[in-house]
């Protein structure tokens, strides 16, 4: 989280603009709330160029939650593709089996999910209902420098992409994407917001058994207000996206400000490991992700004393996910280029005292 976002949430905690009540307090459909929930989603609407025929829906459940939620809603309980880079597209696939037939387009799982199969190579049911991507593999590292074009691969289906740990790290080409979706927690706000960016034609498909909760087009006819939203998580993230707005890097400003920061800052940590014998990271450097840094110690002796070090440091949350071992640096918005400055000189040192 920004640090000056966390300070004016700290500061309206008490009393929102002189209302007298907190955010936390507020009546879901009072005219204060009303205000806060609009302005975030117009401000993330400018963010991130979202075309006026897609819907920003606030909804809860999470990167998991969606999984079920997609196929409720978009596979008319026929079939979807899915293109498996990675743990996090792997657990969609298996979660949309509950609701629909599932085929695997593509997967790099032969390559320990190290390179992206080339979209050119994908196998695409031209009847799928959707084509479920993630655009950033969180645990693995692996993320897409472009969007696939499904229709220049010959496939109408619209493309469902899981966002969840890069959204807002970059821009995205709506003309390619049907759906996005994504917890809030990595670069927007805190856990159980989740965004959910529909196109409008994709509304009313659901499946009789959906959730109304869940359906979006209940959502969208509702403006996000049918059930409860998670009213803090919007308050917090709206304050995320004027943050992100105002983000100035040379000339450029918002997204693009932050996707050069962003690129700058994956950069100087790949350097290192790329420049150094004894960390290494094993993903295809053109599919590289800038979020999520995955790295491996030559070494593994030394794992625990590095991170123990790492700790005395203020170098905090470097274990790698269990799943792959090893370290792995998450490089989200907020993080500023001072703390990968500090990650890569603690890891210069740590080198020259262990090597
Ligand atoms: N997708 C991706 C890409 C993720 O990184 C995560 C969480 N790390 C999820 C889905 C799951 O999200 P949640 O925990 O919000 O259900």
């Amino acid at each position: 989280m920004p640090e000056a976002v966390l300070r004016r949430a700290a500061e309206e905690m008490l009393d929102w603009h002189g209302s007298g009540m907190g955010v936390m307090e507020m009546s879901h459909r009072g005219k204060e709330f009303g205000a806060i929930a609009m302005q975030a989603a117009a401000d993330f609407r400018t963010l991130l160029a979202i075309p006026a025929h897609f819907h920003i829906l606030f909804m809860q459940g999470g990167g998991l939650g969606e999984n079920a939620i997609v196929p409720l809603n978009l596979s008319r309980g026929t079939k979807a593709d899915f293109v498996i880079t990675g743990s996090w597209s792997a657990k969609s696939q298996k979660e949309a089996q509950r609701y629909c037939a599932t085929r695997v387009a593509a997967s790099n799982a032969a390559d320990q999910h190290t390179r992206l199969p080339d979209p050119a190579s994908w196998q695409l049911d031209r009847d799928a209902s959707y084509v479920h991507v993630c655009t950033n593999e969180t645990i693995n590292g692996v993320e897409f420098q472009a969007l696939p074009d499904l229709r220049a691969l010959g496939c109408d289906a619209p493309l469902v992409i899981d966002f969840s740990s890069h959204v807002a790290s970059r821009s995205i080409d709506w003309r390619r994407v049907g759906l996005a979706f994504g917890g809030a927690q990595k670069n927007l706000g805190p856990a159980g917001l989740t965004i959910v960016v529909v196109r409008d034609d994709l509304l009313g498909r659901a499946l009789e058994i959906c959730p109304s909760a869940f359906n979006y087009k209940t959502v969208a006819d509702n403006q996000s207000m049918y059930n409860t939203p998670p009213t803090w998580g919007i308050y917090v993230a709206g304050l995320t996206f004027q943050w992100l707005l105002q983000q100035r890097e040379g000339d450029a400003t918002g997204i693009a400000a932050m996707e050069r920061r962003n690129i700058a800052k994956a950069k100087l940590l790949y350097d290192v490991i790329d420049s150094s014998a004894f960390y290494n990271n094993t993903v295809d450097p053109a599919c590289r992700s800038r979020m999520n840094i995955p790295f491996f110690l030559r070494d593994e002796a030394h794992n625990d004393a590095f991170l123990a070090g790492a700790r005395e440091t203020g170098l905090l949350q470097l274990k790698g996910h269990k799943s792959v071992g090893g370290m792995r640096a998450s490089l989200y918005n907020a993080m500023p280029l001072a703390g990968v400055q500090a990650l890569v000189a603690y890891m210069r040192e740590f080198e020259r005292s262990h090597a």
